[in-house]
């Protein structure tokens, strides 16, 4: 049996402190610990008090730090799969069991990102993403042209296409 009062506990400490005007670092780290004491109490509703201060993006880190993170829960058009990345993310949408798909119409949101793009047994290509353009596929389902800064590479995404944000093992 879980313990759900304990939103009685976090929610009023962590709106004081954002009402005293505490800096990020300190809501950080009062939430977290507070986060941490309270499940070891059992805590089992921190997704109602993290919904509460969604906004606050230190306080959403104080949660993530204690791996608890508002998932995405978009589904996918004709599979029962939900996705259970973190809200807003970026790239495809995965599932538990780890099926991807990708929404072509947030694509735009990868321009200067670094990207890992896995086309399963045709090819992966990666880079940092400069522009991506509609393209109508011949049986008139819709795809993207990504396209690439290194040397013009480009490629299609479709929507099974797996488009994965990473870092840019350069550095750059
Ligand atoms: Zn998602």
């Amino acid at each position: 049996m879980g313990w759900a009062s304990g939103n009685e506990i976090f929610d009023p400490v962590a709106e004081t402190l954002i009402i005293e005007g505490a800096s990020d670092a300190l809501k950080k780290s009062v939430c977290s610990a507070l986060i941490k004491a309270l499940r070891d109490r059992d805590w089992d509703t921190e997704d109602e008090s993290l919904g509460m201060f969604e906004h606050d993006e230190a306080i959403v880190e104080a949660f993530r730090q204690n791996g608890i993170i508002l998932e995405c829960h978009e589904e996918h058009p004709e599979n029962p799969w939900q996705c259970e990345e973190e809200r807003n993310h970026c790239g495809s949408h995965r599932d538990d069991l780890g099926n991807t798909w990708t929404d072509l119409g947030s694509l735009d949101r990868l321009i200067s990102k670094f990207v890992q793009i896995d086309k399963g047994s045709e090819c992966e290509f990666q880079g940092v993403v400069t522009n991506v353009q509609p393209v109508e596929q011949s049986n008139g389902k819709s795809a993207r042209i990504v396209e690439m800064e290194h040397d013009g590479q480009w490629g299609f995404v479709y929507q099974q296409t797996a488009v994965k944000v990473t870092e840019n093992p350069e550095g750059e």
